[in-house]
């Protein structure tokens, strides 16, 4: 049971005497990608995980990295493990359902030399699980369970069971990072702001006859957006959106049926497709949590903030906000501040939730403006994509946001 700050007194207590410095309540990417962050700032870090590290690995989904989330786990992280089993795309083409005006954004728009990367869940867990193992200010606690909180003046107590027992951490800081419906979030009653959308997503992996050349695309079709996003080898990971109905039968209809919706949604482009895993349903949602901190609580990725998938940012804006608290944190405690007091905190808040919002609001207007059939909006949509083939600063400013490039850098990248 969690319990709020206001139900627990202080008492006086050195900070030597602390089990660590910070516990991060779970143990997913943007949990281990802070770790990472945290390697050399000499504070003492405790993972908390309910999932076995192996089980933790066996989530089938890829996700889009932005070139921003590549310059940040190539400073903090195992980047050069996980670049060979990733996939690199050199071309983005965005499309209005069967409409033949196309949208090719290149790496010469940005001056890169790529525009992003797909990796699979296991490739990018396993490599951070793996580097971590080296942190030896790093510990793990997994499988267990976190079955309490108490924030106190000076320190937070986290109360867990591991292999039967029960144990106590007392710390300075406790981060969320136990995803979009964070118990420590809720627990701690910290509100959030948003909505639940009218559709479902439903991803899946297949393996195409043809190659994808390293082509991530979308396309708008009246339901929603479909990403189709290149995978090593002859495969791609794709994510359909539709109105919750529809998306349920996308999932139970028979494969072959399917297969052959996706053909034609692919152009033929990709040939013949098939299905490499099950279709899985997910609701979508935007979420912004009213506070990303309190005193002795900060809150990173999903369980701050989740947003619609078109554009593939939640899980690049989760690894920015790790970066963004490993860095502050590791200033705070070169000047010996208390790291988890909430002026230090109050830092982290203030450069993350606006970035955030930014990115909530543009997937948002990508989703609206890009679903339905209604014809102004058809019309509209038509007429914006070719304005951004034809006009070269708003390909960029586009390209810029596509690929994390706004916003404050961690000075990690910098
Ligand atoms: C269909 C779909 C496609 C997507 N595509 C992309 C994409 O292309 N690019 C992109 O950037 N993002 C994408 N996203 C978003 C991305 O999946 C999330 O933003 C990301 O997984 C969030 O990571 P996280 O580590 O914050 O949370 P999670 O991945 O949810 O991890 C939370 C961790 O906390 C643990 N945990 C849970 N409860 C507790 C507890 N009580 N105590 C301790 N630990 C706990 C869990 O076991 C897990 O390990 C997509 C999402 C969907 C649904």
């Amino acid at each position: 049971m969690f319990l709020k700050p206001s139900q627990i007194s202080a008492e006086p207590l050195s900070l030597g005497s602390l089990d660590c410095d910070l516990v991060i309540v779970g143990g997913g990417i943007v949990g281990a990608t802070l770790a990472c962050g945290l390697k050399n700032s000499g504070l003492r870090v405790r993972i908390i995980e309910p999932q076995r590290q192996v089980e933790a690995l066996n989530r089938r989904q890829a996700y889009a990295l932005t070139l921003q989330t590549g310059r940040i786990l190539s400073k903090i992280g195992p980047w050069d493990q996980i670049l060979p089993g990733i996939s690199t795309f050199h071309q983005i083409s965005l499309s209005d359902g069967d409409h033949p005006g196309i949208v090719e954004f290149t790496p010469q728009d940005l001056g890169t030399e790529e525009l992003g990367y797909v990796g699979e869940h296991h490739v990018l867990l396993g490599a951070l699980q793996e580097y971590l193992q080296d942190c030896s200010n790093v510990q793990w606690h997994c499988p267990a369970h976190v079955v309490g909180v108490h924030y106190l003046e000076n320190w937070a107590e986290v109360e867990l069971t591991e292999a039967g027992e029960f144990l106590t951490l007392r710390t300075r800081l406790v981060v969320a990072a136990d995803g979009a419906r964070s118990e420590l979030r809720q627990a701690a009653g910290i509100p959030t702001r948003g909505w639940k959308y009218w559709q479902s997503c439903i991803a899946m992996t297949i393996q195409t006859e043809k190659p994808h050349n390293n082509v991530a695309f979308e396309r708008f079709w009246p339901s929603g957006p479909m990403g189709v996003l290149p995978l090593p080898g002859n495969r791609c990971q794709v994510v359909l959106t539709a109105p919750h109905a529809q998306a349920h039968d996308l999932q139970t209809m028979a494969a072959s049926e399917f297969l052959k919706l996706l053909e034609y949604r692919t152009g033929g482009l990709l040939g013949k497709l098939e299905l490499l895993s099950d279709r899985h349903l997910f609701p979508v949602q935007l979420m912004q949590s009213q506070r990303y901190i309190q005193s002795r609580l900060a809150l990173v990725g999903d369980a701050a903030h989740c947003c619609h998938p078109v554009g593939g940012q939640g899980l690049n804006m989760g690894i920015r906000d790790a970066a963004a608290l490993a860095q502050i944190l590791q200033g705070a405690q070169e000047r010996r501040e208390d790291i988890g007091n909430l002026l230090v905190l109050r830092r982290y808040e203030q450069w993350r939730q606006s970035e955030n919002l930014i990115i909530l609001a543009f997937t948002d207007f990508l989703d609206r403006m890009f679903s339905g059939d209604w014809l102004p909006k058809v019309i509209l949509r038509r007429w914006s994509l070719g304005l951004l083939n034809r006009v070269k600063v708003l390909r960029y400013l586009a390209l810029r946001i596509m690929t994390g490039l706004i916003g404050r850098p961690p000075r990690v990248i910098q």
